[in-house]
C-alpha cells in the first residue's frame, strides 16, 4: 500500500472499496480500494490497508466490483463556449437515425420562441445514422415550417431551412453567399465555404440573460462529468470575448466547487487585430493563477492558442481541398509567436495537415531560438503529420494533442484523398514511439461530440463512428495507453502531469466508477460506457444508478424554459428500436399543455 503520511495517522473523508482501480501509478499495479482526504488521495491499495484510515465520519462506498479509473481529461475541448451555448443547442450526439433527429427538430420547433432558432451545432456525423446521409433542406422545412433551423456539420456544411433563410436575409447577392459556397435549395440554403460557415454561425443569437448563461455552463459541466471527465484544457474560443464571456464560469469558480477543472488558453478573436490582442493580454493577464476559490487548479489561464493568427488557420474541412496559405502567413505568425514567446507564455497551435505543420515549425524554430523560449508548446490535431515533422517536434520539445475528428469525417477524407492516404492518417503509434508528450481529447463541441468514450474507441480501434476502419492497425494503441493519454497525458498540456491523472497518494482525488469495465467489454461497447460516479477533488460531482443515492444536489431547472436540454438532455444513448426517452417527455408536456387549455405558446411549455 502507498500512503501520503504514515506517522500522523490521518483519517479519510471518503473510502471506496470493492473496486477494480486502474491506478496508472508508477508501480503499474491495480488496487482494490482508495481513500481520499480533502482534495487528494490519501491511500490506495488493498481494502484492509485502506480501511485503516476510516473514522466514524468517513463515508464508505462500495464500488460493487466495478472498474475505477483516474478522472478523464480532455486536452482539447472548447468547453467555455460549449458551456455558454449548451442550453440553446439541440444535440444530435449519439442519435441513431436521421428520422429521430428530424423528429427532435419538429418537437423542438413547437416549443421554441419565434425570435429564436432550433440549432444543431455539430457533434454528429451522417454516418452514425442508419440512413448514412445528411438531412435535406426540404426535410428541415417539413420538420419546422415556421421556425428557423440551422444544422451545422463539422465546420464543413451548414443547412438552413426556409424560415431560417428569411431570418438571416441571406440572398445570392449578399457577401456571405459570394465569399463561400452557398447553394440556395428548396427556399433554404446549404453553406459550405469555411469563411461563410463561420460567418453564418456567428449570426445566431447568444443567450442574453446572465443567469441563463450560468445555468447553461453548470448543465454542460455536469454533462461532462456524466462521462467521467474531471478536467479539461480549453483550447480557446472563436466568437467568445475575454473576459466578458468568461464571467459565468468565473462566477461558478468563485462561488462553488467546480465539477470540472478548467485550464484555458486565450484565442485571437478577429482577423487583422491579432497583434494588438496579444500585446494587450500578455501585458494584462498572468498565466498560472488559480481563479477558483475551492478547487486546486480549478480555473487557470495557461497561455495562448490554438488560433494565434487567423491567416494561419488550416481549416479541417475534408469536404473541401486543403487550404493553401499565402506567403504572408510566416510574417504574421512570426510577430505573434515572438510576442507570446518573449513573455514566456505556453503556446498551442491548431494544425491539421503536415504541409502546414512544416511552415509552422519553420517559424517556431526561428522564433524560439531568437527568444530563448523555454516554455511548453504544442501542435493541436496533426491528423496527417509525417515522420520528419514528428522528429522535428520531438527535437524541439513540443507536445501533440490528438482528437477524434476523423472519426466523424474520415469517410469524407477517404473520398477526397483516397484509401492510400487515409491509411496514413493519425499516426499515433509513431508519435508515441518518438517519445513526444501526447494528450487525448475531442475538439468538441462542433467538429465532434464531447463524449470521451468515442475518442477512446477511435484510438483503440481506428474506426470511424460509421465503423469504417480508417487508421492502419499498426498505428493503434492499447486500451491502457489510450486511457493514459486521456489522463496523465492530457495533464502535460496544462503543466499538471505531476499532480493529476493517476490514482496515487498525494494526487488530486479525481476518479470515476464506470458503468462497464473498459478493459473487458467488446470494442463496440466502449462507445456506450458512462460514469456512474464521478469524483473531482474528493467531491462527488455526478452519480447515476446504482449510485444515485450519492448524487450531488440538482442544478436549478434548465433555463430558458424552452431549452432543448430540458427535453432531450445531452448525449443520446440510442435504445435500439424502443421509443426514445424524450418522446415520452414530449408527450407528457403536450398533455400538460392541453389539460391546462393554455394557448399553444412555446414558452408555457
Ligand atoms: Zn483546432
Amino acid at each position: 500500500m502507498e500512503t501520503t503520511s504514515k506517522q500522523t495517522a490521518p483519517t479519510a473523508d471518503l473510502i471506496v472499496v470493492d473496486a477494480k482501480v486502474t491506478t496508472l501509478a508508477d508501480n503499474g499495479r491495480d488496487a482494490r480500494a482508495l481513500a481520499v482526504k480533502g482534495e487528494q488521495f490519501l491511500a490506495v491499495g488493498d481494502e484492509s490497508e485502506v480501511m485503516l484510515f476510516r473514522s466514524k465520519d468517513t463515508r464508505v462506498i462500495s464500488a460493487r466490483g466495478c472498474r475505477v479509473i483516474p478522472g478523464l481529461n480532455d486536452s482539447h475541448l472548447h468547453a467555455i463556449r460549449g458551456a455558454l451555448l449548451f442550453n440553446l443547442e439541440l444535440r444530435w450526439d449519439g442519435v441513431a437515425s436521421l428520422k429521430e433527429g428530424l423528429a427532435m427538430i419538429a418537437a423542438q420547433a413547437n416549443r421554441t420562441p419565434v425570435d429564436q432558432w432550433v440549432r444543431v451545432m455539430g457533434g454528429w456525423t451522417p454516418f452514425q445514422f442508419i440512413e448514412r446521409r445528411m438531412p435535406t433542406v426540404a426535410e428541415l422545412n417539413q420538420a419546422a415550417p415556421q421556425t428557423p433551423v440551422l444544422v451545422l456539420f463539422a465546420y464543413s456544411e451548414v443547412l438552413i431551412n426556409e424560415a431560417g433563410l428569411k431570418r438571416l436575409g441571406l440572398k445570392p447577392s449578399s457577401d456571405t453567399a459570394r465569399d463561400g459556397g452557398c447553394e440556395f435549395v428548396d427556399d433554404g440554403a446549404i453553406v459550405t465555404g469555411n469563411v461563410a460557415v463561420y460567418a453564418v454561425i456567428a449570426k445566431l443569437p447568444a443567450l442574453a440573460n446572465f443567469d441563463d448563461r450560468v445555468n447553461s455552463t453548470e448543465n454542460f459541466l455536469r454533462e461532462l462529468t456524466r462521462f467521467g471527465i474531471t478536467s479539461t484544457v480549453d483550447a480557446g474560443e472563436s466568437a467568445t470575448a475575454y473576459p466578458d464571456d468568461y464571467k459565468p464560469l468565473q462566477l461558478l469558480a468563485t462561488n462553488s466547487r467546480l465539477p470540472v477543472r478548467i485550464s484555458n488558453f486565450l484565442f485571437a478573436q478577429t482577423s487583422g487585430t491579432e497583434r494588438a490582442f496579444w500585446e494587450k493580454w500578455t501585458k494584462e493577464a498572468t498565466p498560472g493563477v488559480n481563479r477558483a476559490a475551492c478547487r486546486l487548479g480549478g480555473y487557470v489561464l495557461r497561455g495562448g492558442g490554438e488560433v494565434m493568427v487567423w491567416k494561419a488557420h488550416d481549416y479541417e474541412n475534408f469536404m473541401a481541398p486543403r487550404p493553401d496559405w499565402d506567403a504572408s502567413v510566416e510574417d504574421n505568425l512570426t510577430q505573434v509567436v515572438r510576442q507570446l514567446a518573449s513573455h514566456n507564455w505556453p503556446i498551442r497551435m491548431h494544425a491539421t495537415y503536415d504541409e502546414t505543420i512544416t511552415r509552422i515549425l519553420n517559424v517556431f524554430e526561428r522564433v524560439f531560438k531568437e527568444t530563448s523560449y523555454r516554455n511548453r508548446w504544442a501542435i493541436d490535431h496533426a491528423e496527417t503529420i509525417k515522420a520528419p515533422n514528428i522528429a522535428r517536434i520531438k527535437a524541439m520539445g513540443g507536445g501533440i494533442a490528438v482528437q477524434d475528428r476523423l472519426a466523424f469525417t474520415g469517410e469524407m477524407f477517404t473520398e477526397r484523398y483516397g484509401a492510400e492516404a487515409a491509411a496514413e492518417v493519425f499516426p499515433l503509434r509513431q508519435i508515441l514511439d518518438a517519445g513526444i508528450p501526447v494528450g487525448a481529447g475531442t475538439d468538441a463541441t462542433r467538429p465532434t461530440s464531447y463524449n470521451p468514450w468515442l475518442s477512446l474507441y477511435w484510438m483503440v480501434t481506428g474506426k470511424t463512428i460509421g465503423r469504417q476502419q480508417l487508421v492502419s492497425k499498426d498505428n493503434l494503441v492499447s486500451r491502457e495507453e489510450a486511457l493514459r493519454l486521456y489522463t496523465v497525458g492530457s495533464a502535460w498540456f496544462s503543466g499538471e502531469e505531476n499532480v493529476k491523472g493517476r490514482v496515487a497518494p498525494g494526487k488530486y482525488a479525481d476518479f470515476a466508477i464506470l458503468s462497464d469495465d473498459y478493459f473487458t467489454v467488446g470494442d463496440e461497447d466502449i462507445r456506450r460506457i458512462e460514469s456512474v460516479l464521478t469524483v473531482t477533488g474528493g467531491d462527488i460531482v455526478y452519480a447515476a444508478q446504482p449510485f444515485g443515492e450519492f448524487a450531488p444536489k440538482p442544478i436549478a431547472p434548465v433555463s430558458p424554459v424552452w431549452s432543448p436540454v430540458g427535453l432531450f438532455g445531452g448525449y443520446h444513448q440510442s435504445v435500439g428500436g424502443a421509443s426514445a426517452p424524450w418522446e415520452d417527455a414530449n408527450a407528457a408536456l403536450i398533455r400538460a399543455t392541453q389539460q391546462t387549455a393554455a394557448p399553444a405558446s412555446a414558452v408555457t411549455l
